[in-house]
């Protein structure tokens, strides 16, 4: 051993001091890291412990261990040391990577609303770098006054309401549809503000998720208008489809009409058979205003999406009425068997327009099928309104099942189906909060409509 050496048992002491005092530096350092809570560093501060309370005072004591092995533990607590801690830096590396590799903002404001961290993403959006936020607010970056303190009378609740919300109730808030301004033009973010708490578990500041949806809702716009167009499009289908047939439905009624009327001059000296043929006349003459005002309603535009109570049993009857002539010509009785009063919300033009689609679709599917016959029913249940649309159909085989609902999907010959028309049902239910499906335990081919019942919708409201 080296001369020069003090004797071994004060080299121990001042080695123990000495990694005494490192172990504490390294934990302080640890600990202030520690509530990001990555697992390496919770690693290296329960190993630091064990060295702590143990390894060393095991050592220590042992006053004629010889300095080489004394030194070794130490190179070794090092290098164990060295790998954790380039561990834990790769690791916030690589989470410094993801957070500002992603387009949404990500920040941390302190309690003052001075920024503290803020992403690639957010700085780039206000063509800054991260480092010019750091220590500035909102309105230090320019944020119009009303959008960060808030503007009672337009409803705006302000950036700095929201983030004191949070950081003193320490809960977590999700705003759908918040507003800020990006080189003059108003863009929606989707924000999620959290509270960002210390090792002591105190809350030192708010931590924000912001994506920009502007896009996403002109998009859905967009989708909007373009299923408004879609709807109109199946409708015009529709009507043209039973065009002809209310035609001969209109001149029905128009020919006894007009056969009674030409009889009238003959029975002027008989007020029976002239009584008769008035009420023959005023039937027919029913009968065409009934067809007439179907048509008319059917036609009308479903542009508002405007929802009020309706009986369910009484769109489905006027919905007969457009049906009538094609269930005539195919031979096909379309029966309902209706409740009283079944209310449900709804824009009746556009549920008209579904029950008409089903009706019709029915009466096309047993067109061939010698026993012929439409069922429509509606059957109420605790929490829906319940309507079922059944056909002697003996159900869909699998392939077309699995395709129903799909846009332009149709078995149809060319020109004869626009394979619309359960797609259009499907999302102008969807927009009732109600759902269509086909039953599958059926033996006859048979879809059910269920709607919420209006009285639950009135409570939810
Ligand atoms: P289209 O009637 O123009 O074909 P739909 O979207 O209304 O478009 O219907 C898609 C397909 O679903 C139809 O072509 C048909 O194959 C099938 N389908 C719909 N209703 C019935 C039914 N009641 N029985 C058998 N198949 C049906």
């Amino acid at each position: 051993m080296n001369q020069d050496f003090p004797p071994h048992s004060e080299v121990c002491l001042l080695a123990s001091k000495a990694w005494r005092a490192l172990i504490g530096r390294i934990s302080e350092y640890l600990m202030d890291e520690q509530r990001k809570k990555p697992k390496a560093v919770q690693d290296i501060l329960t190993a630091l412990a064990d060295l702590k309370v143990g390894r060393f005072t095991e050592i220590a004591p042992v006053t004629d261990h010889d300095l080489s092995q004394v030194i070794d533990q130490f190179n070794e607590v090092i290098r164990v040391l060295q790998t954790q801690t380039e561990k834990v830096a790769s690791e916030r590396i690589l989470l410094e990577e993801i957070i500002h590799s992603t387009p949404d903002w990500i920040f941390i404001k302190d309690l003052e609303h001075r920024y503290v961290k803020v992403n690639q993403g957010y700085a780039s959006a206000l063509h800054l770098k991260p480092s010019d936020f750091i220590g500035k607010t909102d309105l230090d970056l320019g944020f119009p006054e009303e959008l960060v303190r808030g503007n009672a009378k337009k409803g705006i609740t302000g950036f700095w309401p929201l983030d004191d919300q949070v950081t003193t109730s320490g809960k977590t808030l999700v705003l759908e549809n918040d507003p800020a301004v990006i080189d003059g033009e108003v863009h929606i973010f989707h924000t999620i503000k959290a509270p960002v708490r210390n090792h002591k578990n105190e809350v030192y500041g708010v931590l924000g998720f912001a994506r920009d949806i502007t896009a996403l809702i002109s998009l859905q716009k967009n989708l909007d208008s373009e299923r408004m167009k879609s709807v109109k499009n199946a409708k015009l289908a529709s009507l043209g489809e039973m065009s002809a047939g209310i035609a001969h439905e209109i001149n029905n009624p128009l020919a006894i009409i007009d056969g009674a009327v030409s009889l009238l001059p003959r029975f002027l000296n008989d007020p029976d058979k002239m009584n008769s043929k008035i009420k023959a006349i005023k039937r027919s003459c029913d009968r065409i205003s009934a067809i007439v005002k179907g048509l008319k309603k059917f036609s009308r535009s479903g542009d508002s999406i405007e929802l009020s109570r309706h009986d369910l049993a009484s769109i489905v009857r006027e919905s007969l009425v457009l049906i009538d002539s094609s269930s005539k010509r195919n031979s096909t009785p379309v029966t309902f068997d209706g409740m009283k009063d079944a209310a449900i919300f709804c824009n009746e033009v556009e549920i008209e327009q579904v029950l008409v689609n089903l009706m019709n679709n029915a009466i096309e599917a047993v067109k061939d099928c010698s026993d012929r016959w439409v069922k429509v029913s509606i059957v109420e249940s605790d929490e829906y309104i319940r309507l079922f649309v059944m056909d002697s159909g003996k159900g869909i085989s699998e392939e077309v099942r699995t395709r129903l609902f799909e846009p332009f999907f149709t078995t149809k010959k060319v020109g004869e189906g626009t394979g619309l028309g359960l797609s259009i049902s499907r999302g102008i239910l969807d927009e009732h909060s109600a759902t269509i499906s086909l039953l599958t335990d059926s033996p006859n081919t048979c879809f059910e409509i269920r709607f919420p019942k209006a009285e639950k919708l009135k409570n939810v409201a």
